[in-house]
């Protein structure tokens, strides 16, 4: 019988846990270590940072569905992982905490045979003085993060209803933050909001970020196919923004939040603040904080982690300059170099180098997005990730068959920009594949033919439809198998 451990019970690390079991059945072991006793369906929490949806709405407890699948379920958080043993523990463990129950503050060490590492980000807060929801911002990265920003909307609304203006800054709260995408979307969520309540002349709508122009989304941004024609993601978002009557500014590295206050850093070298009633800043990411260590307990994280805690797969870690980037730089099967059988799926791998040009300010200060991992990839390198371990045990095959490099996949994902059944708006994008690949498509860096993008009714449906699919798969209910990433 062989054991595959799984941290992080997220996007990645529970389709990693449906299919391993599925495939492994009832003679091997699949166990799952994550903090938190629900699973939520992260983009939805846009909906709940609007009072659109519930936090009941987008998560559920998991460990029913893991009792059901025959799926071992700890809720801890993983500290340590000693790929070698040591000298009671002869392979391979993971060191987990309780933060919660009757084990409260204790330290359990659980065996693998193959491990999964699906933690995904750290939401680094503490990056930027004075961010985050204990702070002075708001963010909508978890359902009760959310839900708080959505009380602090409502005092802004209320206001607004009185005839006060109001001041909402959306975007990035840090000069190297990635997942622009679900900053953007909240913005139109709010500039729907408040068009919808005819509140438009009382309220000031910014967008700031650390992209070099809007559009860039942290992958160097796009042209899409949109009506026939070819049009940069810049025009795309820029009209976009035109049209919800929000303002932008761009190259803006925020470094210090202060109660109604945003100071940041552009590109030029300038150092600027910018005055606010509401803001939700997304924060930087960096790796879970795992440590590591060798059968001596002697400290090797710096083997299975690069120094922002996220960890080193299959991919070109070698540090060269943004013009000898290339598609074949990013991982394939996201295996640890060192381990054999030490992977790691979504947010949680390192990615090679940013797929936005790197960019200084004349402070010498790096201010670009780190590249995106959306769900779609995340949740299909979770799939590929336990497939080809299921093959490793069911075969003995060291081959790994299944592939799923991100300058090889296409994604799509879905921009919320309103929400209602009959006058909804949803932004659809498609690229393809995610990093760009010059040499394959020396035209347009994706192939066009499938890199599109769209806004009207239609996406919000498929939004919607898909808040429910994805719920529905994740629960594991009857052929949730036949449901794709
Ligand atoms: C507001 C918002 C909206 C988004 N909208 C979209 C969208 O519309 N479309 C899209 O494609 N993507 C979207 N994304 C991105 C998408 O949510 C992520 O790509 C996805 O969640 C990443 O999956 P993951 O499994 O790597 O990480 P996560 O989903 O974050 O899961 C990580 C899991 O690991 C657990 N964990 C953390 N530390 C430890 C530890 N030490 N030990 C054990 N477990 C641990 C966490 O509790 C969590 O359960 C959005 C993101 C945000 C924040």
């Amino acid at each position: 019988m062989a054991k595959v451990l799984i941290l992080g019970a997220g996007i990645a690390g529970h389709t990693a846990a449906l299919i391993a079991k599925r495939k492994l059945g009832k003679n091997h072991e699949i166990e799952m270590i994550s903090p938190n006793s629900n699973y939520q369906w992260v983009p939805s929490n846009i909906w709940v940072g609007m009072g659109l949806m519930t936090p009941e709405q987008v998560k559920f407890e998991l460990a029913p569905v893991y009792k059901k699948l025959g799926i071992k379920y700890k809720q801890a958080l993983a500290i340590s992982i000693h790929p070698d043993g040591d000298s009671k523990i002869k392979k391979g463990y993971v060191t987990i905490k309780y933060l919660i129950g009757d084990k409260k503050e204790t330290e359990e060490n659980i065996e693998y045979d193959y491990l999964i590492n699906a933690t995904g980000p750290k939401l680094n807060f503490a990056a930027t003085e004075g961010l985050g929801p204990d702070k002075f911002s708001d963010s909508v990265c978890t359902y009760s993060h959310a839900a708080n920003a959505w009380g602090n909307m409502q005092k802004c609304l209320s206001k607004m209803e009185k005839g006060e203006k109001q001041r909402f800054l959306i975007g990035t709260g840090h000069p190297m933050a990635t997942c622009q995408g679900a900053a953007f979307e909240y913005s139109l969520n709010i500039a729907f909001e408040i068009n919808k309540r005819k509140l438009n002349h009382l309220a000031e709508i910014s967008w700031i970020s650390n992209e070099y122009e809007l559009g860039d989304f942290g992958m160097g941004g796009a042209y899409i196919k949109q009506g026939g024609y070819v049009t940069p993601t810049k025009i795309f978002a820029e009209s976009i923004f035109k049209q919800y009557n929000i303002s932008w500014i761009v190259g803006a590295g925020v470094y210090k939040v202060e109660k109604g206050l945003a100071h940041y850093e552009t590109l030029d070298g300038e150092y600027h603040t910018k005055e606010f009633d509401f803001a939700m800043l997304i924060p930087s990411f960096a790796g879970s904080g795992m440590k590591a260590y060798n059968k001596d307990n002697e400290d090797i994280t710096s083997t299975l982690f690069v120094p922002n805690g996220m960890m080193k797969v299959d991919a070109d870690y070698s540090g060269k300059p943004y013009e000898e980037w290339n598609a074949n730089d990013w991982p394939s099967i996201y295996k640890s170099p060192a381990y054999d059988n030490i992977y790691a799926a979504g947010i949680a791998f390192a990615p090679p180098h940013a797929m936005s040009k790197p960019m200084k300010s004349k402070n010498g200060t790096m201010i670009f997005p780190t590249p995106p991992r959306t769900g779609m990839p995340s949740g299909v390198i979770g799939r590929i990730v336990a497939e080809n371990i299921a093959e490793k045990i069911l075969t003995g095959t060291l081959d790994h068959k299944h592939k799923a490099s991100m300058a090889k996949m296409g994604a799509a994902c879905i921009v919320s920009a309103g929400y209602g059944i009959r006058h909804g708006q949803a932004a659809v994008m498609t690229v393809n594949p995610i990093v760009q690949d010059w040499d394959k498509y020396p035209k347009w860096g994706r192939n066009i033919a499938d890199t599109v993008g769209e806004i009207g009714l239609a996406g919000h449906w498929m939004k919607l439809f898909m808040h429910y699919l994805f719920i529905y798969k994740a629960k594991a209910k009857p052929f949730w198998w036949m449901i794709p990433e």
